[in-house]
């Protein structure tokens, strides 16, 4: 049963009843009458929307599978860059959950989930709860604003955009370009790693100067990198930015921002004020705020540890956490996210029969970077679990492009394609 916009309407035209358990306000509506073993998801992105898909496949549709999303529509955060750059639109990256609905009967509900009683295995809506058997969280990643004096969540969304969630700020970061005067200067910082997309801040450098080499030859790109050195696909974006784009980006090492002047477009760092035309702030990240409510954020106060055979939290039982909110030395990409959920999903079809999940689990990793219109650079890497040491470890092989070409931007795009399909349809 899926339940409709009016049904939703109607449930929420009900009315909440608080104070169902104690410390937390509950509403007394089950949102969806259970019929039998469900399992409810929260977040529809990559790990979310996959492991719903695969859960219901994977089980003969035998389970309950409910998806709960705060977002109407699915939009890809792999190759927004290229919005930047001018050769894609969001809507080019947007998709809708119909098929997720239509042909593998997953109950989605759009809404925000305010608060999970993992004792009582319920998650809580402005409108009503939903019980589980088992929980599975993939909110992806939030901001910490506070690492960053004067910026907040209100000035990235009216002037300083991260752009690091795909959407309007997004669109508002192109806007911005397209109305720099040339001779500007782009400034755009990273947080230290770990973060969502490790080489994703190196792309965007490359196609904003890729967008200035055609309409603003006289602009520049300055980086400043809170890491001391380029996290990812090194000596190929420092070619990229030497070959295509000479003289245009500047790439400064441990240059963490600590404050920004919203009014003036000014970064700070510990040496310098650097005034942008645009200026473009990646906050330092954590687990997605879902995964605090829950109680399944470990003592580093960022990230969740999971048991890597079912992704099953450290803290909680029957709750699992995939995608970017896990803590590991995985690199944070939607590729992950994927892999990471189906072997979430599997395991969580074992144990609700009573069973073990899998006890050697394998993922792979692929991540394309465009660094100029048409050309990009790939890193890839099979990971298999190591039971002495309880995490997950690269395998030998694997690696990254020899050099840049168009043939990997083509891949570039089909990757897109086939991981968007294998998501959502
Ligand atoms: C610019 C950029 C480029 C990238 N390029 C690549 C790439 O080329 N390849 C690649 O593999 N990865 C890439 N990534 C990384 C990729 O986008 C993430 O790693 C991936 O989205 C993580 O999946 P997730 O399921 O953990 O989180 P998400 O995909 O972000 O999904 C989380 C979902 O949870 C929802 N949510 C959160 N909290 C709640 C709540 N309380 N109630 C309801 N819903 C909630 C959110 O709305 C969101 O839809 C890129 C990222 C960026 C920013």
């Amino acid at each position: 049963m899926s339940l409709d916009r009016r049904e939703f309407l109607k449930i929420g035209a009900a009315g909440i009843v608080i104070g169902a358990f104690p410390g937390i306000a509950f509403a007394s509506n089950e949102l969806i009458p259970r019929k039998g073993q469900r399992v409810v998801i929260v977040g529809g992105g990559f790990g979310g929307a996959t492991a719903a898909k695969y859960l219901r496949m994977w089980s003969d549709n035998k389970i309950e599978v409910v998806l709960v999303e705060r977002n109407p529509v699915f939009i890809s955060c792999p190759m927004s860059n290229t919005v930047l750059g001018g050769t894609r639109t969001i809507s080019d990256l947007t998709q809708n959950y119909d098929t997720l609905k239509s042909k593998y009967g997953i109950n989605l509900v759009q809404g925000e989930v305010t608060a999970i009683d993992p004792e009582k295995k319920t998650v809580m809506l402005a409108n009503g709860h939903l019980g589980y058997d088992r929980l599975i969280l993939s909110p992806g990643v939030d901001f910490m604003y506070d690492k960053i004096e004067g910026l907040n969540a209100r000035v990235t969304d009216e002037s300083i955009p991260h752009a690091w969630k795909a959407g309007a700020q997004t669109t508002m970061l192109r806007k911005q370009l397209e109305d720099m005067p040339d001779g500007g200067t782009f400034v755009m910082s990273i947080p230290a790693a770990p973060y969502r997309c490790p080489p994703g801040p190196y792309e965007r450098a490359c196609q904003v100067a890729a967008y200035f080499k055609t309409s603003k030859p006289k602009s520049k790109v300055i980086i400043l990198d809170a890491n001391p050195d380029i996290t990812s696909k090194k000596g190929l974006f420092m070619a990229a930015w030497k070959d295509l784009y000479p003289g245009m980006v500047e790439y400064r090492n441990s240059s963490a921002v600590v404050k920004v002047d919203a009014a003036t477009k000014t970064a700070k760092t510990e040496v310098e004020d650097i005034k942008a035309g645009v200026l473009n702030i990646i906050p330092p990240m954590k687990a997605g705020a879902v995964a605090s409510l829950a109680g399944v954020v470990g003592a580093d106060g960022r990230w969740c540890a999971v048991d890597f055979l079912s992704y099953e939290s450290k803290v909680h039982k029957n709750i699992h956490v995939i995608g970017d909110s896990v803590s590991a030395a995985l690199p944070k990409s939607g590729h992950m996210a994927t892999t990471q959920a189906k072997i979430c999903a599997a395991a969580v079809i074992e144990l609700l029969q009573g069973n073990q999940p899998d006890q050697s689990p394998s993922l792979a990793n692929t991540c394309y970077s465009m660094v100029s219109n048409t050309e990009a650079i790939h890193v890839a890497n099979v990971f298999r679990f190591n039971a002495e040491k309880q995490a997950m470890v690269a395998a030998d092989g694997g690696g990254v492009s020899s050099a840049r070409s168009e043939m990997e931007g083509k891949f570039a795009g089909y990757w897109l394609k086939n991981i968007m399909s294998d998501v959502l349809l």
